[in-house]
């Protein structure tokens, strides 16, 4: 009762922040308690104007970090002209945005919608509609990984496996059969093999486990899934929400490996910070979504797809990736020095590209506070592991910045 007294008593002064989260927000996240006013480039400015170092993009959203002119510009842009029409008709921006993507990639045909777990669950859908138009709609089951994250709709919860976010949901969804989590080993591959059935529909991973503590799937893994899949007729979907459009140093983190999917899954980075979804497909694999087999309100509207182009301009402008390998490798560098300097605090060094992980001995939230403390952002991933992941444009001189204030975090957290 006390609370509902306060939250009346707050009412008149709706929208100032206080010290205490609102209780009328649902309580799904455990938050950090400080309030962002605006940003520029890789930095943030609190209500109360402090600053902070953002290497933690919004978690690998803000690819070109905050206000970035171009997307402020397309935005704005288009806010003064359309908003929305619906899938019902021809949206111009979405044309364009699909015809770009597909010209950088292995796809044909892009799908849009608004987030990750959509995302996925739109390529699970496109896996199950192939193989029910070549005949086969026995084969609807999907292998997919131990210790992935696809989000957190039911499907996706199912398709994932983490125990934490099954736990009360049930029924679990069925349609998935999780390989063990196995290093992605030989031994692994033959795993994989072993679970392939006459009713195996698709085989889905991330190239890096990014909310799994940023665990990089070796190329010769994939490769070997490609050729499973080639083999057995089946649809290789990779999930590249977090590692894709530039996050890796290619556009997207598959191209490495040297494999081309069937189906990829973006969000995150697309759209900048504005909520944007896509699925990419072959014109094989796409084959089963014809007109009013899928749909999406909002999915690809005339806002998003402003600003999804103008990133994916951005970032396929000559020399980008190649910064963005460049500053990488710098990034990676001094942590393998911070590594040598704190080895009671530094276990393991992970990821690739601007997505990189520090496995860590002391408890991760307690290096996220001390990150806090310092003025960084950064974010937790499983594993114990602490994430950095920079907006792409990140400067050479906010590169530096970053290094001497997580210097300063880990050395508090270190007993040497
Ligand atoms: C974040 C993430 C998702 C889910 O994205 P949402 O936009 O939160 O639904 C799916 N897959 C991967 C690899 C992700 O990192």
């Amino acid at each position: 009762m006390s609370q509902d007294t306060s939250s009346n008593a707050q009412a008149s002064s709706v929208g100032v922040s206080s010290s205490v989260p609102s209780p009328s927000v649902m309580g799904t996240y455990g938050r950090l308690n400080v309030v962002f006013d605006h940003g520029e480039g890789s930095w943030l400015t609190t209500t109360t104007g402090e600053r902070y170092l953002d290497f933690g993009s919004g978690i690998a959203v803000n690819a070109l970090g905050h206000a970035h002119p171009k997307l402020v510009a397309a935005l704005t842009e288009q806010a003064a002209k359309l908003w929305h029409t619906s899938n019902l008709y021809r949206i111009e921006g979405q044309e364009r945005l699909a015809e770009r993507l597909c010209a950088a990639s292995f796809a044909d045909a892009v799908f849009f919608c608004n987030s990750g777990a959509e995302a996925c669950e739109g390529a699970i859908k496109a896996a199950r509609r192939y193989q029910y138009v070549l005949g086969k709609p026995e084969r609807n089951r999907i292998i997919t990984f131990e210790g992935s994250f696809h989000g957190r709709t039911l499907a996706t919860i199912a398709a994932s496996g983490n125990p934490k976010h099954l736990e009360g949901f049930g029924p679990e969804m069925p349609g998935f059969d999780r390989i063990a989590a196995g290093g992605f080993t030989a031994d692994n591959l033959s795993a994989v093999e072993a679970a392939i059935t006459e009713e195996t529909a698709a085989i889905m991973i991330e190239p890096i486990m990014g909310e799994g503590g940023i665990r990089v799937v070796p190329n010769d893994f994939l490769r070997g899934l490609r050729e499973l899949c080639d083999t057995h007729g089946l649809l290789l979907i990779i999930d590249e929400v977090q590692t894709g459009i530039g996050r890796t140093g290619k556009f997207f983190a598959h191209e490495w490996a040297g494999i081309e999917p069937d189906i990829v899954s973006v969000a995150k980075g697309i759209g900048g910070g504005f909520p944007l979804g896509a699925v990419l497909a072959t014109n094989e694999a796409a084959k089963g979504m014809v007109p009013g087999t899928h749909g999406s309100t909002f999915g690809g509207n005339p806002l998003a797809v402003a600003v999804g182009s103008a990133v994916v301009d951005t970032v396929l402008e000559p020399g980008f990736l190649e910064e963005v390998q460049r500053k990488a490798l710098r990034l990676k560098q001094e942590l393998a020095r911070l590594k040598d300097e704190f080895p009671d605090v530094i276990l393991e060094i992970r990821g690739s590209g601007l997505l990189l992980g520090l496995r860590l001995k002391p408890a991760v939230g307690d290096a996220i506070a001390a990150c806090m403390d310092e003025k960084l952002l950064c974010v937790i991933a499983g594993d114990n592991v602490m994430r950095l992941i920079p907006p792409l444009n990140v400067t050479d001189e906010d590169l530096a910045v970053a290094i001497n204030r997580l210097t300063k975090s880990l050395a508090r957290l270190s007993s040497g």
